[in-house]
């Protein structure tokens, strides 16, 4: 019978490769301009600058398809039913993070996880774009030394999250207000 720690090991290395693979993707193939006009890197500006585009799921699932026949097989082919964790650990921990990064825009946080996430994140987008890489964790910020406390965030009107803006005022909602200001010119 197979022990469970060694399965749990192999799935938690997963959801760190997977980790470490957000960083340094959204990090250098999304910000460094060395890299510039790669395929992740177009679709990463397009997503700063129009604030609610995410690349095509199609994309991405061809994309992940790939990654995982490249990663997954070998994995399988060298470490058997420890590389099948390891790759479930792995595929798994990437579909949270999708699922988190759009929340973030879309929805509000819940907890206090869910609201750290949007903090770290909006502070990624609207404060210093050469910080808070990580999207699930601050995990490599602190390693590679660009993790950031955010202060107020101000969140572009023109970029404000529906979740954030209290249609009934057009300003941010009240319960968000001592996080986030709107950054926008005299109201009408
Ligand atoms: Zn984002
Ligand atoms: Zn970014």
């Amino acid at each position: 019978m197979l022990a469970l720690a060694p399965l749990a090991g192999a799935a938690l290395l997963g959801v760190l490769t997977w980790s470490f693979l957000e960083y340094v993707i959204h990090r250098w193939l999304g910000h460094d301009r060395r890299f510039r006009g790669n395929l992740f890197g177009t679709e990463h500006l397009r997503h700063h600058v129009e604030g609610d585009y995410f690349a095509p799921t199609h994309k991405k699932v061809v994309f992940a398809t790939a990654a995982t026949a490249v990663m997954g097989v070998p994995a399988v082919l060298l470490a058997g039913v420890l590389g099948a964790a390891w790759l479930v650990g792995f595929v798994g921990f990437y579909a949270a993070y999708e699922i988190l990064h759009r929340r973030e825009h879309t929805h509000a946080g819940i907890g206090r996880y869910g609201r750290w996430a949007r903090r770290h994140h909006f502070h990624h987008h609207f404060v210093d774009g050469r910080s808070n890489h990580g999207v699930t964790s601050p995990l490599w910020d602190l390693a590679f030394g660009t993790y950031r406390v955010p202060g107020v965030i101000p969140v572009p009107s023109r970029l404000c999250m529906a979740w954030l803006r209290d249609p009934s005022t057009g300003d941010v909602r009240d319960e968000h207000a001592a996080r986030y200001v709107l950054r926008t010119t005299a109201r009408a």
